[in-house]
């Protein structure tokens, strides 16, 4: 606002949401962005999994999905109900467990297959919102969902959540991996941190004879990373497993696996991105 220009209505909503904004994100530790330069990577399935992981090992954790035009973990985590207010004017994120809170545009919807039309003003404003009006109490750890790429909704954490640091998805195909450059040179326009890049769905472990093969190629993110000089945090096999949980909203249900090799990647990966 210039000094001497009348001040608004519009000018006083916004700086009290600013002001809303910045106190929830000052009670929030980290804040970790799920990026991809391509869909269908397991960006949704990776930052659900991460949540979950944080979470069992004690950490209080919000997972927050800002891809608004393909909600994905209500579905993977059988997340039925909405927000809950216990008060007036105190909406409370969905409580999945003790440690863990969840918001997603989806639980604002009455019918999950409806495609919503958001332009750009609206999907900022709805980003902002989901942070600044919501009680989020304090959290260790908020994971969010972003869609593929690198428009409105990355942006807007990245302007809105100063301190936001990434990490990025990757398959380990070609295409894949030039998508990847993309989102690897927004972070450092945008100067966010990259914790660190994540190959999944690198190898295919026969559940029969234990046998691997790579179906869409091995190594190529491991390279990436080298390449583009940011840290590398482990690759993720395919596991059929997981695309079963997931479609019946279970994937939770994976955490307690001990003979799980995706549990032993993300020991190592959590590992990685707490200490
Ligand atoms: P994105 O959010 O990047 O679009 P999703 O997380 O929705 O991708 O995953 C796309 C599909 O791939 C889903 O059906 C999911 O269950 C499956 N998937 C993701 N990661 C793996 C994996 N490591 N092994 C097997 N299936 C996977
Ligand atoms: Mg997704």
């Amino acid at each position: 606002m210039e000094s001497g220009s009348k001040v608004t209505p519009g000018d006083i909503e916004r700086s009290y949401q600013e002001k809303m904004i910045k106190e929830k994100l000052s009670n929030i530790g980290r804040k970790i962005l799920v990026m991809s330069g391509k869909g269908g990577v397991g960006k949704s399935t990776i930052a659900s999994y991460l949540a979950l992981s944080l979470a069992d090992k004690g950490y209080k954790v919000g997972l927050l999905d800002v891809d608004l035009h393909g909600p994905s973990i209500p579905r993977m985590l059988n997340v039925k109900g909405g927000f809950e207010m216990p008060e007036k004017d105190i909406i409370k994120p969905y409580a999945f467990s003790e440690n863990l809170k969840i918001v997603s545009v989806e639980m604002l919807l009455d019918d999950k297959d409806t495609a919503i039309i958001w332009r750009g003003p609206l999907k900022i404003g709805a980003i902002n919102q989901f942070i600044g009006d919501l009680d989020w109490g304090t959290l260790d750890y908020l994971v969010i969902d972003s869609p593929p790429g690198t428009g409105d909704e990355p942006l807007t954490v990245a302007q809105t959540i100063t301190d936001a640091e990434a990490i990025i998805i990757t398959t380990p195909q070609e295409v894949s991996l030039s998508d990847v450059r993309k989102s690897i040179n927004f972070c450092r326009q945008v100067k966010i941190n990259m914790i660190g890049l994540i190959e999944n769905m690198s190898e295919y472990v026969c559940p029969h004879c234990g046998g691997k093969s790579a179906i869409f190629g091995t190594g190529g993110g491991a390279k990436m990373a080298a390449q583009m000089d940011i840290p590398f945090l482990g690759t993720i096999p395919i596991d059929p497993k997981v695309v079963e949980l997931a479609d019946q909203g279970r994937l939770d249900t994976m955490l307690g696996q001990t003979d799980n090799v995706i549990n032993n990647v993300f020991d190592v990966i959590i590992n990685k991105i707490t200490t």
